[in-house]
């Protein structure tokens, strides 16, 4: 199949506005391209987005809440995004209540993270410290694909070593007490897969490093801030953006150079209707997607009551207690079975940000992780947990808003099954995003490309996979060999 059908309309047509959708179109739109978004829903954003989802006056972020990429990101540090909104770094990255009233802190200072956790302090120190103090050669190591020769050998060393020692069973050799070791967990467990396994080690330690490198910012507003500021930049560098439109089929899109897709190998083989060579097809034929997220927002009428100090400083609060005891949850899930004490992630923006409540008031976003596909509210699952290590909450509940995994696929089919990594995160499917290849966001359609994270680096709102894919049409397809100047006009 050939895109460049008849004389192009536009330059680039990006499909889908998620992050990585407005990362390549903003790239194009960089490079003097005429570029066009179609978007299925009304609203654009993807998975960043902000909404008034329990009551008037309390902004839920929909999908993404905590983003510890929005300043780590090559993307977005060439985009400036933090010249362009207003990101508020919580002192504590993230806080990880234990049982009996204990917590473990992970401050945005390695020193003084190192300092509380006592006896484990000096191994923390020897584990982060290496990588904290090369965070960039770590974010452009991982920021990409994986399979190709690491351009700081000496730190991609350092943290392939980190991974396989805390995604084997040497996992605990380094710590004594309960809390270093949940920590890490609790950070390694967002990747929803047994644990321990090389892909959750890698994706904790990368998650951790920048915990103490730039720390885990958060948008003032809301998720959808980030979105915005891309929407602006696209727009005025001529983009258009056209929402609530569905593509069903690469064939029926208007004559483009070049077409960017932020969406699942399992819609790519939707939308080229046959025309993808056999063998391509069979290899998304078996790209595999992941267990799923159950998610409750809440008003609350004052601040959690955890029972640890300092975690209400934390922007992001891991609950599902010890090592052991996460661990017996992410693998139950693994099973395909829902955990009796799940782990549950949970953010609390208006601790940094009030507006997003009423005064006084503040709203909790809450996830946990459960089998693909599950149609089990787990809202009653959510409060309990955060009950366990914060005894009154439920007496500040004033409205919730649950979403089970089958209804996170509903409001975004790149969430297949409720996965919203778009794509199981393992090894082999960190090396293979969607195919074996130096270059993945290519496909062999010609002019077609794979933009979102179902591509690599994978899942979050960093905008890199939309990036590469952007670089890649523009190197292939439209004869443009440098990367454009992104930053604030
Ligand atoms: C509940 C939840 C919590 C999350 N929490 C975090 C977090 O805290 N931090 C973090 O970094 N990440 C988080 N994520 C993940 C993050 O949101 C995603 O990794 C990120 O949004 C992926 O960006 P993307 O552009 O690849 O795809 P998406 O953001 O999924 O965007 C894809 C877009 O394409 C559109 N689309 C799909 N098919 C079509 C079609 N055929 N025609 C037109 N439009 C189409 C969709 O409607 C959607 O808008 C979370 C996700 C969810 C769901």
């Amino acid at each position: 199949m050939n895109v460049r059908r008849g004389a192009p309309e536009v330059d680039a047509i990006v499909v889908g506005s998620g992050p990585n959708g407005l990362a390549a179109a903003v790239t194009l739109a960089r490079a003097g391209l005429s570029v066009r978004v179609y978007e299925r829903s009304e609203q654009v954003g993807g998975g960043a987005a902000t909404a008034e989802l329990t009551l008037p006056g309390y902004l839920h972020d929909v999908c993404s809440a905590v983003h510890p990429m929005a300043l780590a990101s090559e993307f977005f540090r060439r985009f400036g995004l933090s010249d362009r909104i207003d990101l508020v770094v919580p002192e504590v990255s993230y806080g990880h209540p234990l049982p009996g009233g204990a917590a473990g802190l992970a401050y945005r200072s390695l020193a003084r993270t190192v300092d509380e956790l006592g006896r484990d302090g000096p191994a923390w120190r020897r584990l982060f410290a290496p990588l904290v103090d090369h965070a960039d050669q770590v974010a452009e190591f991982t920021g990409g694909q994986l399979l190709r020769i690491p351009r700081h050998p000496a730190t991609a060393l350092r943290f392939g070593l980190r991974t396989l020692e805390q995604g084997s069973p040497l996992w605990n050799w380094r710590f004594d007490g309960a809390a270093a070791p949940a920590l890490l967990t609790g950070v390694s467990a967002h990747t929803i897969r047994a644990l321990p396994s090389l892909a959750t080690a890698g994706a904790g330690l990368t998650l951790a490093t920048h915990a103490h490198a730039g720390g885990w910012p958060i948008p003032v507003g809301g998720s959808g801030a980030i979105v915005t500021a891309m929407v602006d930049d696209l727009l005025a560098h001529g983009g258009e953006i056209v929402t609530g439109t569905e593509v069903r089929r690469l064939s029926d899109l208007p004559p483009a150079r070049v077409v960017l897709l932020d969406v699942t190998p399992r819609a790519l083989l939707r939308l080229a209707d046959g025309d993808l060579p056999p063998a391509y097809a069979r290899a998304l034929g078996r790209f595999r997607y992941g267990n799923g997220v159950a998610k409750v927002d809440f008003a609350l009428s004052g601040p959690v009551p955890w029972a640890a100090a300092g975690l209400h400083a934390a922007g992001t609060v891991h609950v599902g207690g010890t090592r052991a005891q996460i661990r017996r949850a992410e693998n139950t899930v693994a099973r395909g079975r829902h955990a009796e004490e799940p782990y549950v992630l949970v953010s609390q923006p208006s601790g940094s940000d009030p507006s997003r409540a009423p005064a006084g008031r503040h709203t909790l976003w809450a996830y946990t992780h459960v089998p693909r596909g599950s149609t089990v509210d787990q809202t009653e699952a959510i409060i309990g947990q955060i009950e366990r290590y914060a005894p009154g909450f439920r007496d500040t509940i004033l409205a919730t808003a649950s979403r089970t995994a089958q209804d996170v696929q509903a409001h975004n089919p790149n969430y297949v099954g409720g996965d919203i990594s778009a794509g199981e995160v393992s090894i082999r499917q960190l090396l293979a995003r969607p195919v074996l290849s130096a270059d993945p966001w290519r496909t062999p359609l010609n002019g077609v490309y794979l933009c979102s994270s179902s591509t690599p680096p994978g899942p979050g709102v960093h905008g890199m996979a939309g990036w590469h894919a952007a670089l890649s049409a523009l190197r292939h397809d439209l004869g443009v060999r440098h990367a454009p100047d992104l930053s604030p006009a």
